[in-house]
């Protein structure tokens, strides 16, 4: 505390809230809070999302399908009424008409224009009786900005809402406000000034005015790089402040534990080396008095459960807890039942299991044993999250399949206990440049090797003509003895349609393969009943098994052998390439086979063709990124990173590794680059666990 007052005697400027500013209003403040902005700090950090120069404007093509971006002049404007009225803006570019039209909330739109005002428009040019843009993007210049356009600047283009504009800032808005920023921005990384040969303090302002393009480059190339430090700065700080925690447990070492020899004795074969390397380094790594995080990574199928479970042994024979977060309910009961039976007679650890489904009587009694510390090992799906959870005393969290959950999830988990060691698994592998940012405060481990006797799954992509053929091939193999999945998408905003489509082809099914028992498994069915369709088919007792993508994860059938996946085009590649990990788990040849309509999207067939071609987790996850995006990767439904304005993961790899490791080698963190870095991510410090 003391070191903070040292550190600001005086208030920073920059850190004034936006009402200091001349013009700004309550109300004005209101509306930039809404985007974030508080102060003139936040201001500054309010980059343009794109900027209009000249050379944009100056060569108008002419050309139907065109996205365009245009100075026009407005001439006229009238609503038509017709089928579906709508507005006409009549404009002038150069020597050219351009009619802008709107369909959608004309009647609004109608009262923005007037003759001689100068517009700049973005959308894509048609040929329709003339040239005219639909629901263009547009931006009323004033007369100040005229000049500056005639003169040839850069200008900027803020993102601007409707609240914004409501509040008085559509682009316009924000060049006016920031263009009169006067504040001077002091530096806080010399060796990046250094590097990119500019302040801090020009790079702020050239970022929002550049005068030239060169200027514009090296202003972000200075920004990106602060914004990348910041970011990881964080990261280290959430490293070191876990160094901190003293506590006073720590799990045993594989050769001390009793409970650990007796579950591997027992087991039916041998740990892979993998397996021991990976459970002697987790315990040895965890001996301090601090609590550590690790990333296990292991493609599908090379046994990370019993890594984790040999681990969790660890920590219950110091009479410790655990907890084992899996995403879905069949996952997490198969898990009980694996370690149940793993556990055997033995008695320890003792397993419990808290879904969603069950009684509340039985919940309350699993809370209550829960918290008295009588149940060892507690496996369960997002309930375990749910605030009446509570610990005697948990030392040690796993959270299987990690890529389902928000990082929020891992950190409500994690908070239940009094810093706890945690183990996030994943077969889906994390792009490094993911490994480096967003996950820069795990422990990575790679599961690289299988067990013995592994064979590559034979994967093909079928089309509505192959069906017969396909489904000959499913009699041969089914009247061998072996097993098969079809597993139907489960997409929630149809989730009726879809579970109807998987009960009708159910029945349609059960009609074709007469011969055959066939079952059908889905979410939506009662506990028990899903209980026993599993149980029978991994008996063996039913050939066929119906699915929706309950299965994706996890379940571990290995006599299963053939996969078909319907409307394989429309599961991303980590589903696929999970799915396909159902199969392939035994001695016999496996087969997945991606069914689709005759025609796919482009992205389908990149995602089948890929699949097809390599079971390398790996490289389907690097595709998947530049499909997808890494927001995805991370369980947050958006395209890129929260909170980087103008770091590209992909693009950027090699500069975020340079700072990674720059930023690693801090033992002590300048107190200052650290309240700034928390500023700028504090709108997704939850979500990262910045606190
Ligand atoms: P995943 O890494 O995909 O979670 P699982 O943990 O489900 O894989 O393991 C897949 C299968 O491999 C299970 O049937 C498990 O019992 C088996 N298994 C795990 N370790 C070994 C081993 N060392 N040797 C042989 N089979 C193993
Ligand atoms: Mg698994």
């Amino acid at each position: 505390m003391a070191r903070r007052a040292l550190a600001s005697p005086t208030p920073d400027p920059v850190l004034q809230p936006v009402s200091a500013l001349k013009g700004v209003g309550p109300a004005r403040a209101r509306a930039l809070k809404l985007a974030g902005i508080e102060t003139i700090e936040d201001l500054y950090y309010y980059f343009p999302r794109r900027y209009l120069d000249r050379t944009v404007q100056a060569n108008v093509p002419l050309q139907a399908g065109t996205p365009v971006t245009l100075l026009v002049e407005v001439e006229s404007s009238f609503v038509a009424h017709g089928r579906r009225s709508r507005l006409m803006v009549q404009t002038r570019c150069g020597q050219q008409k351009i009619t802008l039209v709107w369909f959608r909330r004309y009647q609004f739109f109608q009262r923005q224009f007037e003759r001689g005002q100068l517009l700049i428009v973005s959308g894509k040019l048609e040929d329709f009786q003339g040239w005219q843009i639909v629901h263009p993007d547009f931006e009323v210049m004033d007369a100040d900005e005229q000049k500056l356009v005639h003169v040839g600047r850069i200008i900027p283009l803020y993102r601007s809402g409707e609240e914004l504009q409501n509040g008085g800032f559509d682009s316009r808005g924000f060049r006016r406000l920031i263009s009169a920023l006067e504040i001077s921005i002091p530096s806080v990384l010399p060796q990046a000034e250094e590097r990119f040969q500019i302040r801090r303090n020009q790079a702020l302002a050239h970022i929002h005015f550049p005068p030239s393009e060169e200027a514009l480059e090296r202003a972000r190339s200075y920004l990106l790089y602060e914004e990348l430090y910041l970011f990881l700065l964080l990261m280290r700080e959430k490293v070191l402040s876990r160094v901190q925690n003293n506590r006073l447990y720590k799990p045993l070492i594989p050769e001390e534990s009793n409970l650990f020899r007796d579950l591997v004795s027992r087991l039916p074969f041998a740990l892979t080396r993998g397996q021991k390397q990976i459970i002697a380094e987790v315990s040895r790594i965890c001996q301090t008095s601090h609590s550590e995080s690790f990333l296990l990574q292991g493609d599908v199928g090379s046994g990370k459960t019993l890594v984790a479970l040999l681990l969790a042994c660890l920590y219950v024979e110091q009479g410790l807890q655990v907890a084992f977060l899996a995403p879905t309910d069949v996952l997490a009961r198969q898990h009980y039942q694996t370690i149940s039976t793993a556990v055997g007679l033995f008695g320890r650890p003792r397993p419990g299991l808290l879904t969603a489904q069950g009684s509340r009587k039985e919940r309350a009694a699993l809370l209550a044993e829960l918290q008295q510390g009588a149940i060892d090992l507690v496996i369960g799906t997002h309930a375990l999250l749910s605030e009446d959870v509570v610990f005697g005393k948990l030392a040690f969290v796993i959270i299987d399949e990690q890529h389902r959950f928000g990082v929020e999830q891992r950190e409500a988990l994690i908070g239940k206990g009094s810093h706890p060691d945690t183990l996030a698994m994943t077969a889906t592998p994390i792009p490094r440049t993911l490994c480096l940012t967003a996950y820069a405060d795990l422990k990575l481990l790679l599961l690289k090797e299988k067990p013995a006797g592994r064979k590559a799954v034979k994967s093909l992509w079928l089309k509505e003509k192959d069906r017969e053929g396909l489904y000959r091939s499913i009699r041969k193999y089914v009247s061998q003895g072996q097993q098969c999945f079809i597993v139907y998408p489960l997409i929630s905003e149809s989730e009726k349609v879809d579970l109807k489509a998987a009960s009708d082809a159910f029945l349609d099914l059960e009609q074709i393969f007469k011969e055959f028992s066939v079952a059908l498994l889905h979410g939506r069915m009662p506990a028990r009943d899903k209980e026993r369709v599993m149980r029978e088919f991994k008996e063996g007792r039913t050939g066929i098994l119906v699915t929706t993508t309950v299965i994706e994860v996890g379940v571990d059938v290995p006599n299963a052998t053939i996969m078909v996946v319907e409307h394989a085009d429309r599961f991303g590649i980590s589903q696929l390439h999970q799915l396909r990990g159902r199969v392939g788990r035994g001695a016999q040849e496996s087969f997945c086979i991606y069914m689709t309509p005759d025609a796919v999207t482009d992205d389908a067939r990149e995602r089948l063709e890929a699949l097809v071609k390599s079971q390398d987790g790996f490289y389907l996850a690097d595709i998947d990124l530049k499909l997808r995006g890494p927001g995805e990767l991370l369980g947050l439904r958006q395209h890129g990173l929260p909170g980087l304005q103008l770091a590209d993961l992909q693009r950027d790899q090699k500069l975020a590794e340079t700072i990674y490791q720059e930023v690693q080698d801090l033992s002590t963190l300048n107190p200052e680059l650290v309240a700034l870095a928390h500023r700028r991510f504090r709108s997704v410090g939850d979500i990262f666990g910045f606190t």
